[in-house]
């Protein structure tokens, strides 16, 4: 027997195995497969794909491959349900979700082992993590199922949702994904991942015994083409997915034009940035929970250290020497820190990337110590020496696998920080509070955790900016993700105008009818009067077909040229809201002092009555004044998410946003996007109606006279898809709205997916009388949610 002075020289822990007896019984009892869960029961198991457990390798249950009929069923049952659901009172649905909440509750210590063994996730995370987060999610969202209705007027459910999770989480995605749908009135179709089902069927079994009523919760099993046939499916109304920056790509491509609602979770490559002055000890610790967390198999994880070079060495020696103590083993035991990868192939996957940068010249730092003989394992890992551009410095490994850079000033770290395609989380340690705060705003990334990580929360929004998708779940941005806006009352009796012929006219060629035209409108970008590149204009006709102006036909390179220039102007986003709202009271008041002007040009361009075109004008004016006095009025939150920290939620602007705004009220339409846009700090290129783009072209002298900064709205007139097209490609456009035809609306969309730039198409024609409100402030921003920690 070891003598008590050898023991606490050593400080080994002891075996501390967590009992997994009632979780084997419950395997046993399903020994002949699980069988999907579709309208309240479970179907009668069919063709079954293995589950293993990864820290054994052992086949622990047999679950059905969902087919495209499967997914037929669940969603048929999903949509049986909707009506009943929808239509119950918020209470009426908050005690169901309390329920829920309460019944996971009470089998909390089986789901975490459950979870365990299924993902192979150590049991003290599964247990103080994942399992106690349903929970809250669930009682989190019971409140806002009886709040929607007051906090959300306008608004109802979107409808049958079909949800799409990874593996890394399960049930705590499964909660992230059904908690908000349910709260506010959807039914739900949600395939869970092939490697984690079983904690998803053990919900299903929840449901029932709560008294779920049937078809709310529908749940299929499956690999990729389940996921597929569920995107695919014509009765779903919405997708929300987490995964892989390339099945949310394939998503994006399949949903284009099809009117669903889609949110993506995608992946990341977030950066954990340590100044000179940040307490290193708690840095390191920090460092522990940002990568071997969860074997780093986290969206968010942390996984690119960017510390000072001046204390750079010593950060690194302090993590060696506690990568020394971080135990790798057994899942099941309570001591154990870092758990089982959770297949063989994703093992596979993280070996060949590490070894890959091995080879290209990184310095790969292994913690010693000797790996479980059987199960998927792999060590926590240090890599130094890595180039920015280099593989392991770029691509998400989702493993126990931390690089490191150095940067020497806060403008290095901040461009090192964002010299990524994704942007999803971040964290920033520093004792100086105002670096902090200066870091969090400067970092292009949905979520900031300051001296912190991996910090999560039911009431704060998570979500991502760039490549890692659109959308937010928690709190109540995430909600707005399951809602839809009511079309407003009453019809509008606008008429889409016909597509004119873009005819080229060379820029100088005489005009058709030279006493109605007084000049060739040009481009407008970076504050000034731009000629197309192509050097063509087309004739502008009126009803009656009679020429009534000219108008640039402009291209990709004048795209290009605009982006830019709205790129430059960056500054209007970090100009106080204060100073964007005069400057958009004056554009208000310019285009009131001539209105006449405007009206005139309405009534002939559209050939619309004269009094039609004054109420035009006026509605524009209004708009422009209540975007105007929205400017500083759009405000953030604070979620109250965990004691000692204030949860900051901002509305950034998304930087540049390309318009391409409709033909039926060529300048309220106009008006109506570019204003609440700018208002919000957006630089934007602006794509006027083709039929009717001279009531643009005009307001850019009312730009000019108003104190908007050049390049902050730049003006490209031409053929509307073919812009958006090119808007919807390009890399420099963060955000498109898109208002035309459908056909328009499928091809921005399909487009976007390259890079997932986050799109608003909506089909014409609409009232633009009624077109106003918070819903244009919402899609003019994102969400950062920034974690501040407060007290010793
Ligand atoms: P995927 O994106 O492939 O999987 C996520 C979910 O989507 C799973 O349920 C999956 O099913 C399903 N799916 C796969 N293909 C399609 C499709 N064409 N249409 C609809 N659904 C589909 O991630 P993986 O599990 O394959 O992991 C691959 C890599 O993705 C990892 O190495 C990691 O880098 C990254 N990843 C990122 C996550 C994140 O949260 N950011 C989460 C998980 C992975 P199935 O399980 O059968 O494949």
């Amino acid at each position: 027997m070891a003598a008590i002075t050898d023991i606490l020289r050593a400080m080994e822990y002891g075996p501390s195995p967590e009992s997994d007896e009632h979780v084997r019984a419950w395997l046993a009892a399903h020994r002949d497969g699980f069988g999907h869960f579709v309208g309240g029961r479970f179907l009668a198991p069919g063709a079954l794909f293995d589950v293993n457990n990864p820290a054994t390798g052992e086949r622990i249950a047999g679950v059905t491959q969902g087919t495209a009929a499967d997914v037929d069923a669940a969603v048929a049952a999903a949509r049986k349900a909707l009506p009943k659901w929808s239509g119950l009172s918020g209470d009426a649905r908050a005690r169901h979700l309390y329920a829920l909440a309460r019944h996971v509750q009470k089998r909390e210590r089986f789901l975490a082992v459950l979870e365990t063994i299924d993902n192979g996730k150590p049991i003290r995370e599964s247990r103080d993590i994942d399992i106690p987060l349903v929970a809250r999610h669930f009682y989190h969202h019971a409140g806002w199922a009886s709040l929607a209705a007051s906090e959300f007027p306008g608004h109802r459910p979107v409808g049958v949702c079909g949800q799409i999770i990874p593996w890394n989480f399960p049930l705590l995605m499964l909660a992230w994904k059904i908690a908000p749908a349910l709260a506010a009135g959807n039914t739900v179709v949600l395939k869970p991942a092939e490697f984690t089902p079983l904690t998803a069927f053990a919900f299903a079994e929840i449901c029932v015994e709560a008294g779920l009523p049937p078809g709310v919760v529908n749940i299929v099993a499956g690999d990729g083409t389940t996921g597929a046939a569920l995107v695919a499916h014509d009765d779903v109304d919405k997708i929300a997915f987490t995964g892989s920056t390339e099945v949310g790509r394939a998503i994006r491509r399949a949903t284009a034009g099809t009117g669903k609602k889609l949110s993506l979770e995608l992946g990341g490559k977030s950066p954990f940035i340590v100044f000179d002055d940040a307490d290193l000890d708690s840095a390191v610790e920090g460092v522990v929970d940002a990568i071997w967390f969860n074997q780093g198999e986290v969206c968010c994880a942390g996984s690119r250290l960017i510390a000072a070079e001046s204390i750079a060495e010593k950060l690194h020696a302090k993590l060696r020497a506690r990568m020394t103590h971080l135990r790798v083993g057994d899942p099941l035991d309570k001591s154990t820190d870092v758990g089982a990868i959770v297949a063989p192939v994703q093992l596979e996957r993280i070996k060949r990337l590490v070894d890959q940068g091995e080879r290209e010249g990184a310095k790969v730092w292994r913690a010693p110590g000797a790996l479980p003989e059987r199960g998927c394992f792999y060590p926590p890992t240090l890599v130094a020496g890595v180039e920015p551009a280099s593989l392991l410095a770029r691509e998400e490994i989702f493993g126990p696998v931390l690089v490191t850079m150095t940067f020497r000033t806060p403008d290095e770290a901040i461009a090192l920080a964002n010299n990524t395609r994704y942007g999803l989380a971040a964290s920033v340690w520093t004792e100086n509070v105002n670096r902090a705060l200066e870091i969090a705003a400067r970092v292009k990334a949905g979520v900031v955790w300051i001296n912190s990580t991996n910090l999560f929360d039911a009431a704060s929004g998570f979500g991502g900016y760039r490549e890692s998708g659109f959308g937010r779940e928690g709190g109540r941005e995430g909600l707005a993700e399951y809602l839809v806006a009511d079309a407003p009352k009453g019809k509008t009796n606008a008429k889409p105008a016909a597509s004119p012929a873009l005819t080229a006219l060379p820029g100088q060629a005489p005009a058709p009818d030279a006493d109605a035209i007084d000049r060739t409108a040009k481009l407008y970008i970076g504050g000034k009067q731009a000629r197309p590149d192509s050097g063509y204009c087309y004739a502008v006709l009126d009803r009656k077909g009679a020429a009534v102006g000219l108008a640039g036909l402009g291209n990709r390179k004048d795209i290009r040229n605009a982006v830019e220039a709205a790129s430059k102007a960056s500054g209007w986003g970090a100009a106080t809201a204060h100073n964007r709202a005069q400057a958009l009271y004056y554009v208000a008041e310019n285009l009131e002092a001539r209105a006449a002007e405007f009206a005139a040009r309405l009534t002939a361009m559209t050939g619309g009555s004269e009094r039609r075109a004054r109420q035009e004008v006026e509605a524009a004016v209004r708009r422009a004044f209540y975007y105007a006095g929205f400017a500083d009025k759009y405000d953030g939150a604070v979620h109250a998410t965990k004691t000692r920290f204030v949860t900051l939620a901002m509305n950034e602007p998304w930087g540049v946003v390309g318009l391409v705004c409709p033909d039926e009220a060529p300048l309220l339409g106009f008006v109506s996007l570019v204003m609440p846009a700018i208002a919000m700090g957006n630089c934007v290129v602006a794509v006027p109606s083709a039929a009717h783009p001279l009531s643009a072209t005009d307001f850019y002298t009312v730009l000019d006279a108003s104190d908007v900064p050049a390049g902050v709205v730049n003006i490209v007139t031409g053929d509307s898809a073919a812009l958006a097209k090119v808007l919807a490609d390009h890399e420099g456009v963060d955000a498109l709205w898109w208002v035309g035809s459908a056909e328009g609306a499928k091809a921005v969309e399909a487009a976007s997916a390259a890079n997932l730039k986050a799109t608003w198409t909506r089909q014409a024609p609409l009232d633009w009388r009624r077109e106003e409100g918070r819903e244009y402030l919402r899609r003019a921003t994102q969400v950062k949610n920034i974690w501040t920690p407060y007290g010793e």
